[in-house]
């Protein structure tokens, strides 16, 4: 159980809506939101600076609602939770309402609102590259990463090398597997993961060919995902030593959300029954 920190009632005058007039004369919004965060170290310390500063979110709330312009509260929420949680970052997720009790609706009404809810993720993910400078090219993927906003880089295995698996004959490829917090959904992670693979000069050529680059999402929280161009957990994690041994070293017991097997448990099992690609150490 999280703990919360709650504003409700802030009133901020502001210029979003659909309509012209809205944006020209403004109306009054009122936000009400729930901040989940773990605060016994506050507790313990009585220092705010382990805590996150309700004044400082208030103030925070004001200026990105009056600086900003949205049509629909949908957006203007989905912004400023997002906002917040990189600004105030011990707040691992947030509920969020922004209402609008002067809405144009010709009908006598109390408010109108919408409520979201946002929180930071905990996704896996697999490298590889078997071209150009591959060490370096996995290197500035996580570096560009980290540095989005959206993004926190937690902990990432060491480099491993591997034979090609796949019946294509190339150079032999890089592995490692690398966990982080983020803000994206998994559709937009794995955009945001394919804009790196393209910026590394990536090109689909073959498929199971050689690449510069190759993000894969293996995990994303615990969730199941089966859509046509994105499976999570990912399909064959399963059978590569290739990941499941750099995964054992960042999470050795973290248990498969399909197969209940922990990390090591599916690293006995490929030992056993499959090809292993990995090279031992030079
Ligand atoms: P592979 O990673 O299998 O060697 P690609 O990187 O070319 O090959 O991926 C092919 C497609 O796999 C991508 O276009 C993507 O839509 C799809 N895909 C499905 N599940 C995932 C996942 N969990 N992570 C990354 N890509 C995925
Ligand atoms: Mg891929």
């Amino acid at each position: 159980m999280m703990d919360e920190i709650i504003i409700s009632g802030l009133k901020i005058f502001a210029w979003h809506g659909v309509y012209e007039e809205e944006r020209d004369k403004g109306q009054n919004f009122i936000v009400n939101a729930t901040l989940l965060l773990d605060t016994s170290k506050a507790g313990d310390s009585d220092s705010l600076d382990d805590s996150v500063d309700y004044g400082k979110v208030c103030l925070y709330i004001n200026d990105f609602m009056r600086v900003s312009r949205f049509q629909t509260l949908e957006a203007l929420a989905n912004n400023l939770a997002r906002k917040i949680m990189v600004k105030f970052p011990l707040t691992q997720s947030i509920k969020l309402e922004i209402q609008k009790p002067e809405a144009p609706i010709p009908l006598p009404f109390d408010t109108v609102s919408v409520k979201i809810e946002r929180s930071w993720h905990k996704a896996y993910i697999a490298t590889g590259s078997n071209m150009g400078e591959s060490e370096e090219l996995i290197k500035n993927a996580l570096e560009n990463l980290d540095a989005d906003e959206n993004c926190r880089v937690l902990r990432s295995s060491k480099m491993y090398r591997s034979r090609a698996y796949g019946g294509v004959e190339q150079e032999d490829f890089f592995n490692s597997v690398f966990c982080m917090e983020t803000l994206y959904s998994p559709i937009e992670l794995l955009t945001r993961l394919q804009t790196e693979e393209r910026e590394a000069g990536r090109e689909r050529l073959v498929k199971w060919g050689p690449r510069t680059l190759d993000l894969d999402i293996l995990y994303y929280d615990d969730i199941i995902l089966e859509r046509d161009h994105l499976r999570i957990p990912h399909l064959d994690m399963s059978n590569r030593d290739f990941v499941l041994l750099p995964l054992s070293e960042i999470a050795p017991y973290k248990r498969h959300p399909i197969l209940g097997l922990t990390t090591l448990e599916m690293l006995a099992r490929v030992k056993e029954t499959y090809v292993l690609t990995l090279k031992e150490e030079e």
